[in-house]
């Protein structure tokens, strides 16, 4: 969601910024536009629509070796070529672009207005280039600030001036910025992947920090002037991590990159001696994790579904109430905030505003917050007392699939350990531990099955509506499958419940309304295969997602055979299955999988 990228250097700066944005069109955004200083001033060129329509508009001869470039995901009026970044002040002096939202635009808009100010476009954005054009400052960096005092909201902010030639001032104050560090030239960028293909050296910005950013490097300081030293540190993902190496969808590469992904989070982390997990990262002692009473999760979208799903595990593994809650609900709710509960914030991008703010809420009443996080050094991740990396490389597809299920594992490992620190037996631990070693592998035998998959997903598409149902540990697995399906397919899919069926939406069945149950062989595969026969009855399609082991008796179900393996940690499997339906549903409706209508990535604001 909305991006940034900056670029100072002996370079021209334009086809940097054209092929920065390219890099971070995976966040999703409506517009794009570049802002480039030359001899003769600044030039903006900038578009609704998409960076290639961007580039194609951006003229030959288009010099300058300053710039900063903006995707847009818009806030404050539409997606219109006017309301695209970059944003000027009358005199094109002034060029900023925005990430975040500013709370109090509609009155600096009165006030500018009042004053005779002409305000082009409808953001909230604009307010800021027309601030910093009315400072009298002496320097560039006074003026920012001057104008950031009148700013209530959230900013990640690059300016260039024409009164100060070469240098690029950027600001963070809750959406991320990077700086990147190159020979004799700099990088500006909110997220690593604009940056990858010409530098691993980064300097992460936290809030409230200001830059001065020139050819020659950056001079950091905070909002009272105070000078402040970043060392810069090394990135190991590389480029080619951002490129989609061949797959039509970086989702489908991401979806056969699971046994990989699968192979590093659990690297390292399993200890067969004492059956357990070892999670060094979680900072919490055996007697702290002995005083825990409860365990909250807290995550948005496929994150909080993967969190009901981790707050089962944890509850079977570990013998501790656990429950997950979307964050955009809690952190609006005056939680109650416990000392003896161990809080979980789950999210791939370590961004989600809405998981972010819940966990400063959590922490602000004095509560223990861990993370699963996949982005390193990332905002949640550096707000939280402890927690695990889940190493799933770098996750580019809208819909996420091996961030997602190494977020499962991760709940798996968290179980384990917390689990063994109470009552779980050394046997059962190191039957877990036997049953994490063989996911990859299982994981590899669902890949192989693609092709029957798509061909199930082929039917699946053809119905406008469909249920997934599932019970106890299957339940989060119909939530995250049909969230998935709807995410992609635009089709619409209801996750319940399979035992609620009957009080309500049994209504709904009918040959045109296809179910997807999750029916793994376990313990309640008998009452699974009842309420199939209560959709046959009502003449629903079926398809069973299911074990080989499981009988399913007389029921006409499509089956889909997912590899066996313990109770506990089957759901991880179920849920890949699905993830192949949802991807085959969208390829075969011919939607743009990896960025679907109107979502983005890495949901930024509120
Ligand atoms: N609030 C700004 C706008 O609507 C910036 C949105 C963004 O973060 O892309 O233009």
């Amino acid at each position: 969601m909305c991006g940034i990228v900056g670029y100072v250097g002996n370079q021209p700066a334009a086809p940097i910024l054209i092929e920065g944005l390219t890099r971070l069109e995976y966040r999703g955004y409506d517009s794009a536009g570049i802002a480039v200083m030359g001899p003769n001033g600044i030039r903006i060129v900038k578009r609704a629509g998409r960076v290639r329509e961007l580039e194609a508009a951006v003229p030959k001869r288009f010099g300058g070796k300053t710039g900063i470039g903006h995707t847009r995901w818009a806030t404050h009026g539409g997606p219109t070529d006017d309301n695209a970044h970059p944003h000027a002040d009358a005199a094109s002096k002034v060029c900023v672009v925005h990430n975040g939202i500013i709370d109090n635009a509609s009155t600096l808009r009165d006030l500018l207005s009042t004053d005779g100010v002409q305000l082009r476009s409808e953001t909230d954005t604009e307010v800021i280039a027309h601030l910093i054009a009315r400072s009298t400052a002496a320097t560039l960096e006074d003026a920012v600030l001057e104008a950031l005092q009148s700013i209530e909201g959230t900013y990640g902010l690059a300016v260039i001036h024409v009164d100060f030639p070469g240098r690029i001032l950027v600001a963070r104050h809750g959406s991320p910025l990077i700086l990147g560090v190159g020979d004799k030239e700099m990088f500006v960028a909110s997220d690593v992947a604009a940056l990858v293909r010409h530098t691993s050296q980064v300097v992460h910005l936290d809030d409230g920090d200001l830059a001065t950013v020139t050819a020659a490097g950056f001079q950091t300081f905070t909002t009272d002037r105070r000078t402040t030293h970043k060392s810069p540190t090394s990135i190991e993902v590389s480029a080619h991590e951002y490129d989609a190496d061949g797959y039509a969808h970086f989702m489908h590469k991401e979806i056969m990159e699971q046994p990989a992904a699968a192979e590093r989070i659990l690297r390292g982390r399993l200890d067969d001696r004492f059956g357990t997990a070892h999670l060094g990262g979680l900072n919490l002692d055996a007697r702290e994790i002995r005083s825990v009473k409860r365990v909250k999760i807290l995550g948005c979208g496929s994150a909080y579904y993967v969190g009901q799903l981790g707050a089962s595990l944890i509850e079977e593994v570990a013998r501790i109430p656990a429950e997950a809650e979307a964050s955009s609900e809690f952190r609006y709710r005056n939680p109650v905030i416990e000392s003896d509960t161990l809080y979980v914030a789950v999210s791939q991008s370590g961004e989600t505003a809405d998981t972010l703010l819940a966990v400063q809420e959590v922490k602000r009443k004095g509560g223990r917050v861990i993370g699963l996080i996949n982005v390193v050094g990332s905002a949640i991740a550096r707000e939280c007392d402890g927690g695990l990396y889940l190493h799933a490389g770098p996750e580019v597809a809208v819909a996420s699939t091996k961030a997602l299920t190494n977020m499962a594992l991760g709940f798996a490992l968290l179980a384990l350990q917390l689990g063994r620190v109470r009552d779980l037996s050394v046997s059962d631990g190191r039957r877990l531990i036997a049953g994490l070693r063989r996911i990859p592998a299982d994981l590899e035998q669902i890949l192989a099955t693609e092709e029957e998959l798509a061909v199930v997903a082929g039917s699946l598409a053809d119905a406008e509506s469909l249920f997934f149902v599932g019970r106890v540990r299957g339940f989060p697995v119909a939530r995250e499958g049909a969230q998935k399906f709807k995410e992609i397919s635009y089709r619409h899919a209801e996750a319940y419940q399979t035992g609620e069926l009957k009080h309500g939406p049994l209504a709904l069945i009918s040959e045109r309304v296809p179910t997807v149950a999750i029916v793994p062989s376990d313990e309640l595969t008998d009452r699974n295969v009842a309420a199939m026969h209560e959709i046959e009855a009502r003449k629903g399609p079926l398809v069973a997602v299911t074990h080989a082991e499981a009988d399913l008796g007389s029921v006409a179900a499509v089956r889909v055979d997912v590899p066996k393996n313990e109770p506990e940690l089957d759901s991880i499997l179920l849920i890949v299955a699905l993830q192949l339906l949802a991807y085959h549903a969208a390829v075969k409706l011919g939607h743009d999988v990896d960025k679907p209508r109107n979502l983005a990535k890495s949901v930024t604001v509120e």
